[in-house]
């Protein structure tokens, strides 16, 4: 068992004032395998009176310096590749290709933000006179999830450090050895004392009070709608600057024209990604009626091929879930949905055959269900599919966007043209033509209510920056 018993405050591990402590078992075989000690709100202050203190020096720095320890934390993580595997493997369970890209991905992000600091984006002028001047919006704190916990720090810190901010991070306390491992990287990187700071963390506790700290200037969350909007909240008394990326319900439209052969894996790579764990799953699947029994009968094939296991098994295609909370979350939704009259293709109720100890689930697939049934509306976040019919390309469109959420879409079509025509119709904050697509320079982020801001290149940096125009008459 890993003993997480450490704060990393002000560029030393420290003891945590808080006394709490929180078990955490492999998801795939249940054995407790951390416990870690979590802090609380006399730790968050202290580490958001370090963060303020590095922000004073750090803020006024060159972008050579900032690239400099971009590169840094960067080769750190580069050095550290296989042991940063294992510990994914072991405290989240993702089947090991997907590890390994999120992980690269990851990696990629120092680059990515070094890449970013160019001098015209910080300081330049209008041709109507004005002089733009971009500061560092000041100490940002990043609240973000437990679904590859590593990616979502490397991806926030990178942005937030390169545009001059300085940060207190409050990754999921489902996943403090990621967590560790990350303030072990960024104290191995030689940073400054205090411009990174890393909390395990209760969100009522810690995030609680960067929410609400005057201390706090910014809140770059990542993580459920339900918390994004109490966040929202909070953080107006002290007016912070707010970035949400939160739930969705992201459809997969397969147009009539489709080539099954691509779409099938296509639809469900997106859908299945990450386990089914992922904000951008495209977990409603809407296919034309005149080829519902074709389209099902190849859903079904391609999902009963999918091999479920641990990560140590390289064939595993989906892995367990991040918890028993989440494994009987995604049991009752399974069960509102054959209640509410959604029809079983594949999969259904408890654990695959063999796969009793850990928290796997059956990849499911629903058939005949209506865009208003609760396992169409509200995210599962897990392996669970709903498949819904529609009539023409309008009705597709008019279903994908009867959704309280925005964040991502997809749509498999032969016909380039009228795939465009429908992707310019929907409310999504990403759209994907016939595969899926990694770049980490054009923005992402969501429509209603999933977020409100963008991360990603430019979009992202500009979210951590304040402008101001100076006229000089
Ligand atoms: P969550 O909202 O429960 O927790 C996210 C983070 O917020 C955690 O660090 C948690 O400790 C913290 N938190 C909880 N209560 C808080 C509070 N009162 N104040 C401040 N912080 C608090 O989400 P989760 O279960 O960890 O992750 C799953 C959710 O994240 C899903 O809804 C998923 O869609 C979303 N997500 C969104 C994106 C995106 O980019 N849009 C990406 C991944 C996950």
């Amino acid at each position: 068992m890993q003993i997480v018993n450490k704060a990393f405050i002000n560029g030393v591990f420290v003891t945590p004032h808080g006394t709490q402590q929180l078990e955490l078992e492999n998801p795939a075989t249940g054995e407790t395998i951390t416990r870690v000690t979590l802090a609380d709100e006399v730790d968050t202050k202290n580490a958001i009176a370090a963060a303020n203190a590095a922000f004073k020096t750090y803020s006024q720095s060159s972008l050579q310096t900032r690239q400099e320890y971009l590169q840094r934390i960067h080769d750190v993580m580069v050095a550290k590749f296989d042991q940063l595997v294992d510990i994914i493997n072991n405290e989240y369970g993702a089947p090991q290709w997907f590890t390994k890209f999120a992980l690269q991905d990851a990696i990629r992000s120092w680059l990515v933000a070094k890449e970013q600091l160019k001098p015209e984006t910080f300081r330049y002028h209008l041709k109507e006179g004005a002089e733009v001047i971009l500061d560092p919006v000041g100490v940002a704190a990043l609240i973000s999830p437990w679904n590859i916990s590593l990616w979502f720090m490397c991806v926030k810190a990178s942005t937030a450090i390169a545009a001059g901010c300085t940060v207190v991070m409050k990754p999921s306390e489902l996943s403090a050895q990621q967590n560790n491992a990350m303030a072990e990287i960024f104290k191995e990187a030689n940073l400054p004392p205090g411009l990174i700071n890393v909390l395990n963390g209760n969100g009522e506790v810690v995030g609680n009070e960067l929410t609400r700290n005057p201390g706090i200037h910014k809140i770059s969350f990542t993580g459920s709608t339900a918390v994004g909007k109490l966040l929202l909240k909070n953080a107006a008394d002290t007016m912070k600057r707010v970035t949400l990326e939160l739930g969705g319900k992201s459809p997969s439209i397969i147009v009539e024209d489709a080539d099954l052969e691509k779409a099938i894996p296509f639809v469900l790579q997106v859908g299945l990604q990450n386990s089914g764990q992922a904000c951008i799953a495209g977990s409603r699947i809407l296919i034309p009626e005149s080829r519902e029994a074709e389209i099902t009968a190849a859903l079904k094939k391609g999902v009963e091929a999918m091999k479920v296991g641990p990560a140590t098994n390289q064939e595993s295609a989906i892995g367990p879930l991040v918890s028993k909370r989440q494994y009987e979350r995604v049991q009752d939704y399974i069960k509102k949905g054959i209640e509410e009259g959604a029809v079983l293709l594949t999969g259904g109720l408890g654990h695959p055959d063999g796969l009793e100890k850990g928290n796997f689930v059956k990849p499911t697939v629903f058939v005949k269900v209506d865009n208003h049934m609760t396992i169409a509306q509200e995210e599962i976040f897990g392996p669970v599919l709903s498949v819904i019919t529609y009539k023409d390309d309008a009705d597709a469109i008019r279903i994908a966007n009867d959704s309280i959420y925005g964040l991502h879409a997809y749509i498999a079509g032969t016909d380039t043209a009228r795939a465009k025509k429908i992707a310019e119709q929907l409310q999504a904050g990403r759209i994907a033509i016939n595969g899926f697509v990694d770049e980490p320079r054009a923005p992402f982020g969501g429509f209603k209510q999933s977020g409100i801001g963008r991360e990603f290149g430019k979009y992202g940096l500009e979210a951590f920056l304040e402008p101001k125009a100076v006229f000089d008459i």
